[in-house]
């Protein structure tokens, strides 16, 4: 630093670094900062040492060597942090994939990443998860039956959020270190919780893309809630197995581990009341020519937020899909498929099918209880609740029937958060030694 001249004149080309670890001053001439800090460097004097502000009138020399530079991403209405090509292939052939008639500003943003995480970056959606008592119980369990293994580990959370699963692990299982990465605006307030509970030693609240921040080790432990309607819907799954590729560790644990689709048949007069048996006589009046539009507005798109109650499922639950979360691929994602063969065990309408998720965290302390997470309609309610997919009309079905076929999950080649979902099946009634077959394609949303 010796050759540094003493207070450099502020640049008006300053640039934004974020700081890769804590460093304190050594001199009345640097500057002290904390992991995830954001620095605006004014000048370049050395290689070594250059001369940044933190806040307003807190300047001084740091060590550029615990600097990472923040670039602005064309992705998001934050700044991410950039240091290399973006990972994602998407972008290759879009135009041609175009839906005819989409607004040329969506095409440039095919995981619409700006209504995304600027739906993160208000309460509304972190309220209705840290209310979400089963789900957030969940992640604390975890880290409380696991604190002798996360005792000295480093951990990512991966889409940190208010910070709420970091700062259980550095509270509850004094972890080294936790990379806390967040992408929407809510993280400027993650940061505050952090030193609001004297956190700031443990977590490092990163504020970028996951598959763009640049971590400057890799970690014991890879953990997230990114689980979407439908277990997959809106796909942050794949942010998670890109950073499992660039930053777990040999032989590092990811939580959750392992992750479940399953299925049901099930009744849903309430719903089917309300939104088609409604026409045939409101008021007296026969409205029935709308409900083709109604089946067309309610039952073509999958009905998210549904409550199943247990006797209306008219057979036992099954698992159609099984994720490894040590295993399992980006490219796995674009098409998924799982085989149901249902036994009719209560008589009833047949209106849909209805699905949910379950994840499961590995323990890795010895002897210890893996935890699991189930949002069906068996276990406590979740903000999940569970998704509905309704036919196009009931269908009788009665004990000893069998409903056999197969989901397939195929992912929107262009608008990257979306996906369709395919039911095929066939109805078998052994009394009447008779087969219908069905087939249904859900766009969610695209
Ligand atoms: N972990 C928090 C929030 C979970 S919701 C909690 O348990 O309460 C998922 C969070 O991940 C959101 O805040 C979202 O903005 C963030 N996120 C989603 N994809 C991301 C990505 N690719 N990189 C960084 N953050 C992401």
């Amino acid at each position: 630093m010796e050759e540094a001249e003493k207070e450099p004149k502020k640049d008006a080309s300053a640039e934004e670094f974020v700081a890769l670890s804590d460093f304190t001053a050594s001199g009345s001439d640097q500057l002290s900062f904390l992991c995830g800090d954001r620095l605006l460097v004014h000048a370049r004097p050395c290689e070594d040492w250059w001369w940044a502000e933190l806040r307003e009138d807190m300047v001084g020399y740091v060590p550029a060597s615990h600097l990472l530079q923040c670039r602005i991403s064309t992705r998001t209405d934050s700044p991410t942090l950039d240091t290399g090509p973006v990972p994602r292939e998407k972008e290759e052939g879009l135009e041609d994939k175009a839906e005819p008639g989409e607004q040329e500003e969506d095409l440039e943003d095919p995981w619409q990443d700006v209504e995304y995480f600027g739906s993160y970056g208000t309460l509304k959606l972190h309220l209705e998860m840290l209310s979400d008592r089963s789900r957030t119980e969940a992640y604390r369990q975890v880290v409380l039956n696991n604190r002798d293994f996360l005792r000295d580990k480093v951990v990512m959370d991966l889409g940190c959020g208010t910070g709420i699963i970091s700062l259980f692990c550095a509270q509850l299982a004094q972890t080294a270190k936790v990379y806390a990465v967040e992408a929407s605006p809510i993280v400027e307030y993650t940061r505050r919780l952090v030193r609001q509970n004297d956190c700031e030693d443990v977590v490092c609240v990163l504020q970028g893309r996951a598959e763009q921040v640049q971590l400057p080790q890799r970690v014991d432990v890879l953990l997230s809630e990114w689980m979407g309607n439908c277990l997959l819907f809106e796909f942050m799954v794949e942010a998670v197995l890109l950073a499992r590729q660039r930053w777990l560790a040999e032989g590092g644990v990811m939580w959750p581990s392992s992750a479940a689709l399953l299925l049901v048949p099930c009744q849903a007069h309430s719903f089917y009341t309300e939104t088609m048996t409604f026409w045939e006589r409101p008021y007296g009046l026969d409205f029935s020519p709308l409900q083709p539009l109604a089946q067309q507005e309610f039952f073509t798109k999958p009905k998210f937020s549904h409550v199943l109650e247990p006797q209306d499922c008219l057979s036992t639950p099954s698992e159609v899909l099984f994720l490894n979360m040590y295993t399992l691929t980006v490219q796995d994602l674009e098409e998924m498929e799982g085989q149901f063969d249902f036994l009719v065990d209560t008589p009833g309408d047949f209106h849909g099918f209805c699905a949910w998720f379950t994840v499961g965290f590995e323990s890795l302390q010895p002897g210890g209880e893996a935890v699991q997470l189930d949002t069906g309609p068996f276990s406590e309610p979740t903000h999940w609740k569970q998704t509905l997919f309704m036919l196009d009309s009931p269908v009788s079905v009665h004990q000893g029937e069998s409903i056999r076929g197969s989901i397939v999950l195929r992912r929107n080649p262009t608008w990257r958060r979306h996906l369709s979902i395919t039911f095929d099946w066939v109805h078998y009634s052994p009394s009447e030694n008779q087969y219908k077959i069905g087939s249904k394609t859900f766009p969610m949303w695209r």
